[in-house]
């Protein structure tokens, strides 16, 4: 055998490594072929042929482990060897469901092979990890999100939000909860990731649009007449779904209700790809909805491209209200609301706790407030009654003082 950094060369009969050997590195066969055999006692197995292009002797790379079977050259072979490091950096990034799912395999067939060479005492189970461990209990959360949808076990519930000036319930956001039967709630931050992992995002943002459809209709029914909106967060799996917008229209439809009344938000997170964006806002324009950017300012917003970003609502991180107190973020709160208001855009303070923050931004001009100051996100029953209450001017003021609104310094 002739070895270089990048490239092996192997003649003709010879090996390339033993069965039982410690692994130093997998192979790719550039050239020639590899017999690959197995001992069982005093049998040797062919286990099969390798030619150009294909893997070897990666098994024991991945789980550190001696080889499990012998690799003779057929004929004259070049081979490109794979450092176990290049291995064991993807492995370490990767999916940790994915990583579990291999190592189990490869635990798997380890025991088969051993079996038929008579060594009875391999065990067939995997050696567990708590990496391993925490993977099974992502595909156990995973599997019981699943059920909890098909039952309709997941409730959304919808957040108030005020209009400062007029000191009532302009609308709602839909906030999703999940209760599970032995770990008690979720938050959604944990399991909309979750979903979002996978496909089951699509089933459980259809489910939750059809939840706030219904919702739409117990609130028209109950309100004055002036519609209310329903603000729907929707997430990045989501967004790449070409279908999502005609399913969204349809199910507006389905229950009688105008699309001005829904308005999608877009966390900010999400806005990387400019064009994806800026086309997904101007179908939803077209379609007659309305898309807020939540989560303004929390590090991903490059103001270079937020122009061409025709958002209707810009939603300020709470981050931003919690610290108003102190005067350089008072000041880049009255910047950001002076900049939504230039660009044409409502802005949602999102947070808002205490009345002291509530007259700040009644004075700083901001449009709307969100927060537990306002409401909790609400049963659906208990948000119709808020709407109801807030239409006929029979609600809780928010507001301490009459305008006009006290000046910040
Ligand atoms: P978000 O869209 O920014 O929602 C606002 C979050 O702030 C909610 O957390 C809400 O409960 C919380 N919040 C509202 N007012 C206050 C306040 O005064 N103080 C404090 N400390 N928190 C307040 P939640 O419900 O835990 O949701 C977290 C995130 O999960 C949401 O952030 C949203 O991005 C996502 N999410 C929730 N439901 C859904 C859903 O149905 N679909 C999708 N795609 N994402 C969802
Ligand atoms: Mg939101
Ligand atoms: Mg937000």
């Amino acid at each position: 055998m002739n070895a270089t950094s990048f490239r092996v060369d192997v003649s003709a009969g010879s090996v390339l490594f033993n069965q039982g050997d410690a692994p130093t590195s997998a192979f790719l066969l550039e050239s020639g072929s590899i017999e690959v055999t197995t001992e069982q006692g005093q049998l040797s197995r062919r286990l099969g042929v390798l030619g150009p292009g294909d893997l070897l002797g990666e098994m024991a790379v991945l789980d550190d482990s001696p080889r499990t079977a012998t690799a003779r050259a057929l004929s004259d072979c070049v081979l490109m060897p794979i450092d176990r490091k290049q291995f064991a950096e993807r492995l370490d990034s990767a999916d940790p469901v994915v990583r579990a799912l291999l190592l189990s395999q490869i635990a798997r067939y380890r025991s088969a092979l051993a079996q038929l060479s008579g060594q009875a005492d391999v065990p067939v189970a995997v050696p567990r990890s708590d990496a391993a461990e925490a993977a099974l209990d992502k595909i156990r959360l995973e599997s019981h999100l699943r059920e909890a949808l098909d039952k309709g076990e997941l409730e959304v519930r919808l957040q108030p939000i005020l209009d400062i000036a007029r000191d009532r319930i302009a609308g709602f956001e839909a906030l999703t909860r999940w209760t599970h039967p032995e770990r008690g709630p979720v938050s959604p931050a944990e399991f909309i990731a979750l979903a979002e992992e996978t496909s089951l995002i699509v089933p459980v943002g259809d489910y939750v649009l059809d939840q706030v459809c219904g919702a739409l209709q117990h609130l028209r029914e109950r309100g004055d007449g002036e519609p209310l909106f329903v603000a729907l967060n929707v997430s990045g799996r989501q967004l790449d779904d070409q279908t999502l917008l005609d399913r969204f229209l349809a199910t507006l439809r389905a229950h009688g209700l105008s699309p001005a009344q829904l308005k999608i938000e877009i966390t900010e997170s999400l806005v990387l790809d400019y064009d994806q964006v800026a086309g997904i806002i101007a179908r939803c324009h077209a379609a007659g909805l309305k898309v807020a950017l939540d989560d303004f300012g929390t590090g991903y917003s490059n103001l270079g491209h937020l122009h061409r970003l025709e958002f209707d609502t810009l939603k300020m991180d709470q981050g931003f209200v919690r610290q108003m107190h102190e005067p350089r973020c008072l000041a880049i709160v009255r910047a950001v609301v002076a900049m939504a208001d230039s660009l044409g855009c409502n802005i949602v303070a999102e947070g808002v706790e205490t009345q002291v923050q509530l007259e700040a931004l009644h004075a700083l001009g901001c449009t709307y407030a969100q927060g537990y100051l306002i409401g909790k996100p609400l049963p659906l029953d208990e948000a119709v009654a808020l709407a109801a209450e807030s239409a006929m001017g029979n609600g809780k003021s928010f507001k301490q003082s009459a305008n006009p609104p006290p000046s910040v310094a």
